[in-house]
């Protein structure tokens, strides 16, 4: 099962996963590759596949990227081996990626599960990227810009999870994944 996980950034959908992952063994996300530069603590191969363009654009050459996108002035995109590597395992593969790509993902993959992450409101997003400082305010207001943009985007998805309190959205997402299974074991 392939499930997509997207939100503004900010929102909280790394989080989310991490504690859904307390919880439930069967889930693995896929790592990305990306363009962009590692923030401090991010691991090659973890976090990200951090890449060069010149390396990213063969990647797109040789088809080895489900999908990709340009996103705030660096590319990232799924590749293809990590979505093998994990159901390869038998574990629910999870894209936590922004609202193109799933889109893109959506039409290429049309049993796959979308989820949206909403912000409680776009006052508290704004406090909560700067709160986590870790990205320039130059960064943070392009985020912002991008974030007003994808929350008009959430029409695709299949479900909608505001995220006020972490429990309550993990709990929901729970809950989604447990319904999906169920559906596809009949
Ligand atoms: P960040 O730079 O904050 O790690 O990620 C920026 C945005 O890119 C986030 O919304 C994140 O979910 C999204 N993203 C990460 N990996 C991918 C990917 O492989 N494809 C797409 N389309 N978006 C991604």
């Amino acid at each position: 099962m392939l499930v997509i996980l997207s939100a503004p950034s900010g929102c909280g959908k790394d989080t989310v996963f991490k504690e859904l992952k307390k919880t439930r063994a069967d889930v693995c996300s896929s790592v990305s590759a990306t363009t962009r530069t590692p923030r401090a603590g991010e691991i090659d191969g973890q976090h990200y596949y951090f890449k060069t363009e010149a390396q990213f654009k063969d990647m797109i050459k040789s088809g080895e990227l489900l999908e990709y996108v340009k996103y705030d002035k660096s590319y990232y995109g799924t590749p293809i081996s990590e979505i093998n590597r994990i159901t390869g395992q038998g574990k629910i593969c999870f894209l936590i990626i922004e609202v193109r790509g799933a889109e893109s993902v959506m039409k290429k993959v049309p049993g796959c599960v979308s989820v949206f992450l909403m912000p409680p409101s776009i006052e508290i997003l704004k406090s909560r990227l700067e709160k986590r400082n870790k990205d320039s305010a130059q960064t943070i207001s392009s985020r912002m810009e991008i974030a007003k943009e994808e929350i008009k985007c959430t029409k695709g998805y299949k479900y909608v999870i505001e995220n006020n309190e972490l429990e309550k959205a993990v709990k929901e997402l729970n809950e989604i994944l447990d319904n999906e299974l169920a559906a596809r074991n009949k």
